[in-house]
């Protein structure tokens, strides 16, 4: 049997709604996004100006201490364009489409603050998050936000264990999976007529979950018709374009054009081996090179993972794992201590290879190059959204290859000739010396 026959089909990669926590949660400022904000806008009415400012918004003065005291300087990108036509009245329903990181969560939730009446002890808006997690998220969010606006107060509407669940709601916002409101609005906790406000956050997640699509369905038709709706979300294809058109009616449409992942940062290498043997002594000989900024190393299942981190580690190294059979709060973990440097090398498998960002990544290890045990040739996807974990936002990245035998260095010429882009031989003093510039 090749290696290649042990490829472990059975390790998913992370689910949408996980790959989406995780960035929220490992998120800690903004993606500087250059890209254009194209705006549909089908209302003379709404305001088209965008803002530089968050002073040019007129807010209360409490809301925009809480703004400043959480370190926003200025309005983002999608802020500039977005918060003039959110904040407008009569209220406008806006689709917003941005990647995650963008600022469209606080973005919403300083409209929410806007609106809402905090002398009032009922609830007033409302926001449908996938889950539980993404739901706390948005909550403290708003905690934060809303730091010196007295009274104002956030329930969430989430399956929580044995919690017991208040038979009055007078808080403000409500935020909550669709399930559990719906069941609010059943038993009488939460009136969707008295809502000025409603926001799906998360629209590409929501509906790549069972059942939360024709839930949110159903609390948007007991909406006023006054309610201010708005719609969030990271992707913008076909299946979310008709749920969108289902929830929000007239929409203002802002998109801000998606960051492709892109090779042209990243110098591809590889280094021949003989044998799995040796691939341990290159993995060490690479991580002694390289001083600075953090490696991912990808491996092809999750016993070859644990026996690589088992190695380094019994020589001394301060490893991190990441595999499919940990829970989203076991993955957060890992990410977070990566993330904060508590370990310099994370060896995972394909879970980590799609959508979850981790600036200071400089260097991605292919310990096994992505294999399509199906159609029995390179994967090409995989291959471009594992080296894409470093090179982002702007820096330049360095991805090594392990080529052992004449099968993987087909594969190798294979992916070179997929992207037309070359993959050459690694030399260690060049990375010694493009790291002395930190430019590859
Ligand atoms: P999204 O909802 O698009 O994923 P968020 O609203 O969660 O984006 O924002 C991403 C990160 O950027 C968060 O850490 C948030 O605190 C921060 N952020 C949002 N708006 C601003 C701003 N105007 N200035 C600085 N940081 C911001």
């Amino acid at each position: 049997m090749s290696a290649e026959d042990h490829w472990e089909e059975g390790d998913v990669e992370t689910t949408r709604a996980e790959a989406s926590l995780l960035n929220k949660v490992l998120r800690e400022k903004l993606v500087d996004s250059s890209l254009q904000v194209d705006v549909t806008n089908n209302d003379p009415k709404s305001p088209l100006y965008s803002i530089k400012t968050f002073e040019e918004l007129h807010l209360r003065k409490e809301l925009l201490d809480g703004v400043y005291a959480m370190g926003f300087n200025r309005p983002s990108k999608i802020q500039e364009t977005a918060l003039p036509m959110l904040l407008a009245d009569p209220p406008h329903n806006m689709i917003a489409q941005s990647q995650s990181g963008t600022g469209k969560t606080a973005a919403f939730v300083l409209t929410m603050l806007t609106r809402v009446d905090s002398s009032l002890s009922s609830p007033q808006a409302l926001v449908l998050a996938p889950t539980l997690e993404l739901a706390t998220q948005i909550g403290d969010v708003c905690t934060q936000m809303a730091k010196y606006i007295p009274g104002i107060q956030v329930a969430y509407a989430v399956r929580r264990g044995a919690r017991p669940v208040k038979d009055e709601v007078d808080e403000q916002i409500v935020i909550g999976t669709p399930g559990t409101v719906l069941d609010w609005v059943k038993r009488g906790k939460l009136d969707p007529k008295q809502l000025r406000m409603f926001v799906l956050d998360e629209a590409d997640v929501m509906i790549s979950m069972q059942g939360h699509q024709d839930q949110s369905i159903r609390v948007q038709k007991m909406l006023a018709a006054t309610c201010q709706v708005l719609l969030f979300s990271a992707t913008y294809d076909e299946d979310v374009t008709s749920f969108a058109g289902r929830i929000v009616s007239d929409p203002i449409m802002i998109k801000l054009a998606r960051e492709e992942e892109s090779l042209d940062t990243i110098r591809q290498t590889y280094v021949s081996v003989r044998n799995e043997e040796d691939k341990y002594d290159a993995l060490s000989g690479v991580y002694g090179i390289i001083s600075i900024g953090q490696t991912i190393v990808f491996c092809k299942s999750r016993v070859a993972s644990a026996n690589l981190a088992k190695r380094m580690s019994d020589e001394g190294h301060a490893v991190a794992v990441l595999t499919g059979d940990m829970d989203v709060t076991q993955r957060v973990h890992v990410l977070e201590r990566f993330r904060h440097g508590k370990e310099r090398l994370l060896i995972t498998t394909n879970v980590c290879a799609r959508g979850i960002d981790i600036d200071q990544v400089s260097v991605v290890v292919n310990f096994d190059i992505p294999y399509d045990v199906i159609n029995r040739r390179p994967d090409y996807d995989t291959y471009l959204h594992r080296i894409g974990r470093t090179g982002r936002f702007g820096k330049t990245g360095l991805a090594v290859n392990f080529v052992d035998g004449a099968r993987s260095l087909d594969n190798l010429k294979a992916i070179e000739a997929h992207f037309g882009k070359t993959i050459d031989l690694l030399i260690p003093s060049e990375v010694a010396e493009k790291e002395d510039s930190s430019d590859w």
